[in-house]
C-alpha cells in the first residue's frame, strides 16, 4: 500500500489525481490523506468525485471513503477496463481534469476506448480544452500515444454544461521526448471565443492584443460558440513554434472589462516568450506523468522550462513514490530549469 499525504507541496487536487491515475496504472493499492489539506475547503470536492468514480470504474476499484468532503480514501485497482465510459462533472468542473486522470491507465487498457466527459471546459485552475487538444496532446502522441480528443460542446465557467470526447488507443510503450529548444519562429494565433454574449466583447479583447502586439491581423479570430450553456467568453493566445505550442488563457467574468482580460493573459505570455524555454509553466507539472511513464519502461525524456511550480516540484514527488524512476532538476545560470527523467 503506497501512503500520500495529500497535504504535502502544493497540497491541492493535483495529488489526489495524479496518485489515482498512478495507482491505477502500476496496480498499487493507495491510501491517501489530509486531501487537499492544504486548501481552504480541504477534502473531496465533486470534481474530484468524479475523477474518483471516473478511475474506479475504469479500473474496477475498491474504494473506501470516496465521499464528498472525504479527507481519506483507500483505493485498491484491479485490472484497466477500456471500452464506451461517459462520465459528468455536474458542476463548471473541468472535465479536462477527469480526462487527464483517467488517461495513463486508458493508454494502458486491454482495448480501445471511448470516452465522454461532461463538464467545464474553459474553466478556473485547469487546462482549457484547446490546450490539452494543441499542446499536451500533440507532444503526448509524439511519444507513441494514440489519443485523439474532439470539442463537443464548450462549458465556462460558472455555466458548465460542455463535453469533451476522447479516443484512446492504447500504447505497447510510451517513448522519450526531448524538449530542450524552442525551434523555429513563433507562430502567434488569437482566438477570443464569445458565447451568448456580444460578439464586441471578443473584438475588443482582439482589438487590445492587437495593438499590444502587433502581430498580423490574420492572427486573430472571433468565434460566436454555437453549442454552449453559456453565457461564457475566453481570450486564448497560442504560441506555436516547430517542435512545441504554448497556449495562455484568459477567462471573461461579469464586472471585468474586455481590455483588461486582454493585458492580463498577455502578461501571461509575455512571461512565456520573453525566455527561450520551450516549457511552460503549466505544461511542466502535465508533462511529467508521460515522462515519468515512458522513463518506467525504460525511455529517458528531458525538457527545459521556467523556475519549476510547487505543483511540478510536487507532482515529481508523488511520481517517484510509484514508479521506478529517477528525476533530476538543474537549475541553470540563465534562470531556465532542466528537468530529466530517466529509469533508475
Ligand atoms: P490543481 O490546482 O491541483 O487542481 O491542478 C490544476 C492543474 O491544472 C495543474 O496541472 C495545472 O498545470 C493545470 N492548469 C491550471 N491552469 C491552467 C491553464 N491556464 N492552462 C493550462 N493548464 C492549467
Amino acid at each position: 500500500m503506497i501512503e500520500i499525504d495529500g497535504s504535502q507541496g502544493e497540497g491541492g487536487g493535483q495529488i489526489v489525481r495524479s496518485s489515482l491515475a498512478l495507482s491505477a496504472m502500476t496496480g498499487k493499492p493507495l491510501r491517501l490523506s489530509n486531501i487537499r489539506g492544504g486548501r481552504t475547503k480541504p477534502g473531496l470536492l465533486r470534481q474530484h468525485l468524479t475523477g474518483l468514480k471516473a478511475i474506479s470504474s475504469i479500473c474496477d476499484a475498491e474504494v473506501s471513503g470516496g465521499d464528498l468532503g472525504s479527507k481519506t480514501l483507500t483505493f485498491q485497482p484491479q485490472s484497466i477496463r477500456g471500452g464506451q465510459h461517459s462520465f459528468q462533472v455536474g458542476s463548471a468542473g473541468s472535465a479536462i481534469l477527469v480526462a487527464q486522470t483517467i488517461l495513463p491507465a486508458l493508454m494502458m487498457a486491454d482495448q480501445p476506448s471511448t470516452i465522454t466527459i461532461g463538464g467545464g471546459t474553459h474553466a478556473a485552475w485547469a487546462p482549457p480544452f484547446d490546450f490539452f487538444d494543441r499542446c499536451f496532446l500533440p507532444l503526448l502522441c509524439r511519444m507513441n500515444a494514440n489519443v485523439v480528443s474532439t470539442l463537443n460542446a464548450h462549458g465556462f465557467y460558472p455555466a458548465g454544461g460542455g463535453e469533451i470526447e476522447m479516443q484512446v488507443t492504447p500504447s505497447q510503450s510510451l517513448q522519450g521526448l526531448d524538449l530542450v529548444q524552442r525551434q523555429g519562429e513563433l507562430k502567434p494565433r488569437v482566438i477570443a471565443l464569445v458565447s451568448k454574449i456580444p460578439t464586441s466583447v471578443g473584438e475588443r479583447e482582439c482589438d487590445t492584443l492587437r495593438r499590444k502586439t502587433q502581430w498580423a491581423p490574420e492572427c486573430f479570430e472571433v468565434i460566436n460558440v454555437p453549442r454552449s450553456a453559456g453565457p461564457g467568453n475566453a481570450v486564448l493566445i497560442q504560441c506555436g513554434f516547430d517542435n512545441v505550442t504554448e497556449l495562455f488563457m484568459g477567462l471573461g467574468q461579469v464586472g471585468v472589462k474586455a481590455e483588461h482580460v486582454a493585458r492580463s493573459v498577455l502578461r501571461e505570455a509575455r512571461v512565456y516568450l520573453s525566455t527561450d524555454v520551450p516549457v511552460g509553466e503549466y505544461l511542466a507539472d502535465q508533462l511529467l506523468m508521460p515522462m515519468g511513464m515512458a522513463a518506467h519502461q525504460g525511455h529517458v525524456s528531458r525538457f527545459r522550462t521556467l523556475p519549476l511550480s510547487l505543483h511540478s516540484q510536487t507532482h515529481i514527488d508523488i511520481l517517484k513514490r510509484f514508479l521506478n524512476i529517477r528525476i533530476d532538476v538543474c537549475e541553470n545560470d540563465d534562470g531556465s530549469t532542466t528537468v530529466t527523467i530517466q529509469p533508475t
